[in-house]
């Protein structure tokens, strides 16, 4: 008999029923994107005019999307993140997540949101067992703030918010994406603001998806320089929970951390565990690849469990060993390539 190992969690299901890829990566976690509208439109994600919205009809229903992550959770998927657009603009969204916490086999359900519409569920998310949320918060300076997300509203607003969920229990990670000419001068002001609260704060890399491709992002390393000018210098952890990308570093004296994901200067692929639905359904096997599975008229169209099984296993199989943010072809731009719909 062989002794459990404590300091391995359940991320290995069994070869013959868990999803390995074709480099010996384990799929465990999905993000999830439940709807493609949002009520900010941030430079980097959605046109100013707003975006062509899928008809909800279009969408998977929760009742489709509940049996894929049954199926799911069934192959070793235990991680959840639910994302959009903006989440909860989908209405029962919170109902959705209760139910999916539910599903034998889902470990870990969490939330990216820009905070905007979180007021009303922060007590119910808690009951649920949602263990974190990820709030986009690109700027403490308001007209920065609003610049970004192009929409008259402030940081303000979110920042209670924030203080509740910590308060419930759950995780609060903080995601910024430096922009130059928009946000870069604002970086240790929210370093600062993380980390007197204990967030763990996230530089999310710009990537060049979608409309991330006409902004300019800021190279990790100046970040760095300018955290360490007002906090000195900061060292390297792995103790703060998380689904994968993130390098994480701590400043003495605090209980909170600042990350790192860095998909382009620090490519993580091999470490990349993860699928990605969007809302529209298609299961997405690499953020900049045109590569997976188109799983909704598998579920509308009375496919059985096996043939959903088959088809994970397939896109599982073709997941590439990489992305291609170099490679910014024209038609890299389509409706698999705009972030909102992906869910980051
Ligand atoms: N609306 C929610 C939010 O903003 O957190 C969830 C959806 S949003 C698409 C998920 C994450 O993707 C956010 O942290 C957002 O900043 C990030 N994101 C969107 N477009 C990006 C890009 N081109 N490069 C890097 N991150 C991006
Ligand atoms: Fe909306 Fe999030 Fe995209 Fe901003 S990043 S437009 S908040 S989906």
């Amino acid at each position: 008999m062989t002794t459990p190992d404590p300091d391995r969690d359940n991320e290995s299901p069994p070869a013959e029923t868990g999803l390995i890829d074709a480099y010996g990566r384990t799929i465990n976690y999905l993000r999830l994107s439940l709807t493609d509208r949002c009520n900010f439109r941030c430079v980097y994600c959605m046109p100013p005019e707003g975006a062509p919205y899928m008809p909800h009809k279009e969408l998977p229903t929760y009742e489709e999307l509940l049996r894929l992550c049954r199926i799911m959770s069934g192959l070793g998927i235990y991680r959840f993140k639910i994302t959009g657009g903006e989440p909860l603009c989908r209405k029962g969204a919170v109902a959705f997540i209760r139910r999916l916490k539910r599903v034998p086999g889902v470990d870990r359900v969490t939330l990216t949101s820009n905070g905007t519409l979180l007021a009303p569920y922060v007590e119910e998310l808690a009951d649920i067992g949602v263990s974190g949320i990820n709030f986009s918060l690109n700027s403490l300076d308001p007209e920065h703030y609003a610049a970004v997300s192009r929409t008259r509203a402030g940081p303000g607003p979110i920042l209670p918010v924030m203080a509740a969920a910590a308060k419930a229990g759950i995780t609060v990670k903080i995601n910024v994406v430096p922009l130059r000419n928009y946000n870069d001068g604002d970086l240790p002001d929210l370093t600062r603001f993380a980390l007197e609260n204990g967030y763990h704060l996230r530089f999310i890399e710009l990537m060049p998806v979608g409309l991330g491709s006409t902004c300019t992002g800021v190279p990790p390393h100046e970040i760095c320089a300018a955290i360490e000018r007002d906090f000195g210098p900061l060292s390297a952890v792995d103790d703060v929970a998380g689904n994968g990308p993130a390098d994480y570093f701590r400043v003495p004296g605090y209980a909170g951390s600042v990350g790192f994901i860095s998909a382009v200067s620090n490519m993580f692929c091999p470490r990349c565990n993860r699928m990605r639905l969007t809302s529209g359904g298609f299961l997405k096997s690499c953020l900049h690849r045109d590569v997976g599975v188109e799983l909704k008229p598998l579920l509308r169209g009375g496919a059985s469990d096996a043939a959903i099984i088959a088809a994970l296993r397939k896109a599982v199989g073709e997941k590439p060993q990489a992305h291609t943010f170099g490679d910014i072809a024209p038609e890299k731009s389509g409706q698999r390539f705009l972030m909102h719909g992906i869910g980051g």
